[in-house]
């Protein structure tokens, strides 16, 4: 039975990845940090079902405590590592410059260096993000288009991926990077703009909320869905040969445009429903995203199925049916009404 060790594995793509990884076969490791709050929602369907068969194990661990990432590499002997810790909020990383940068290198380093050492072939995999482009033109951007980081957090993904690259390269280990473009679901935080939108239309469609403020509207980023992208971390670690590559969908569309679609879906004007405030703006932006992932689709076999209406419409669905059963609490007396107390 082969062994994965996820970093992040509370995260979205963490509860993706481990479904995936249990479908095919895996035994399942992964980290998660000491909260003062449990914070295992999306797993913990999986958890109740498999962890008392020792095919799903969790790990108290930080990325920043480099011995603990060390000791689990050693205990576990994974065959694969997928690193997808992050604090991944760009907004937040000016907020939290060091530590986002803390996290992301020492985080990266840590894990490689621990791989080193342990002198066993383990395959390593890196979150690396379009957010490295920086995105100033309108051109299709691939494995060898040039970064121009605009964040802390985008800076900090770069060192990331260059030392998977120099590993890679001068210690012969199987590291790869893969650059993935904005990947949404239902189980996105709720704080990045789709998931942000489509959580306050739910409310807003309860009555609940009555309207929700946002930034910059003409940004546009090439979205795709978080269940389609895990499948191309797991083929890129099981391609032949360690490299980077692109996952995107080749299409991009701005917030504006997500807003027409979900509250169309509704039967609503988003206009109506949406104001910005500077609050949401960012000190430098990334205003445009497209990726080109011809490379992974020819190497690697992968294509994104989920199409962006679909998308939206997935993750509409989803926080209505969230909205309908808080309403529920609510007019129990269960639950207070809260909105708008989102951060970023
Ligand atoms: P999430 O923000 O949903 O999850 C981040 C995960 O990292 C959580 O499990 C979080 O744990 C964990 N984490 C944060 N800080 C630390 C730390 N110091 N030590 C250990 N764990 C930590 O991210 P996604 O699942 O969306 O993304 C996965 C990875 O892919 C990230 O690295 C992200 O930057 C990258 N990426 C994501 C894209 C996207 O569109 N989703 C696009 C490109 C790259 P906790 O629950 O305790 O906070
Ligand atoms: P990112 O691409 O990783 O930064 O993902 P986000 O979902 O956080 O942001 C995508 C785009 O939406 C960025 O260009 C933001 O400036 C823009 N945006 C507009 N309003 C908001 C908002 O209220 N919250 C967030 N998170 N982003 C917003």
């Amino acid at each position: 039975m082969k062994k994965a060790l996820l970093t992040g594995i509370t995260g979205q793509d963490g509860y993706y990845l481990t479904r995936l990884l249990i479908d095919k076969g895996y035994e399942v490791h992964g980290t998660i940090r000491r909260t003062s709050s449990i914070n295992t929602f999306r797993l913990d369907p999986l958890i109740s079902k498999y962890q008392p068969d020792g095919i799903l194990n969790l790990h108290y661990s930080d990325l920043l405590d480099s011995s603990s990432l060390e000791l689990l590499i050693n205990q576990i002997e994974p065959d694969e590592v997928y690193n997808l810790a992050a604090q991944s909020h760009v907004s937040v990383s000016f907020k939290n410059p060091i530590y986002t940068t803390q996290t992301a290198t020492l985080g990266s380093i840590s894990i490689l260096e621990a791989i080193r050492n342990s002198n066993k072939d383990v395959k390593f995999y890196q979150a690396s993000s379009s957010e490295m482009y920086g995105g100033d033109s309108k051109e299709l951007l691939n494995e060898q288009s040039l970064f121009n980081p605009k964040s802390p957090y985008a800076a900090s993904k770069v060192f990331a991926h260059n030392i998977t690259k120099i590993y890679r390269e001068s210690y012969d280990i199987f590291s790869v990077n893969g650059i993935l473009f904005n990947h949404e679901s239902p189980y996105r935080g709720e704080t990045f703009v789709t998931r942000k939108i489509t959580r306050a239309l739910g409310r807003i469609a309860c009555g609940l909320q009555s309207k929700v403020t946002l930034g910059n509207l003409d940004a546009s980023r090439d979205w795709g869905f978080a269940g389609d992208y895990v499948k191309g971390m797991w083929m890129m670690l099981n391609h032949e040969k360690a490299d980077d590559w692109v996952l995107a969908t080749g299409e991009t569309h701005t917030v504006k445009d997500f807003l027409k679609i979900a509250f169309e879906y509704l039967s609503l004007n988003y206009e109506e429903f949406v104001e910005t405030s500077d609050k949401y703006y960012r000190p430098n932006e990334v205003e445009h995203l497209l990726g080109d992932s011809t490379k992974a689709r020819k190497q690697l076999g992968w294509k994104p199925e989920v199409e962006f209406e679909q998308l939206v419409h997935m993750m509409v669905d989803f926080d209505l049916n969230l909205a309908k059963r808080e309403k529920l609490l609510i007019d129990e007396g269960y639950l207070k009404p809260t909105w708008e107390n989102f951060i970023s």
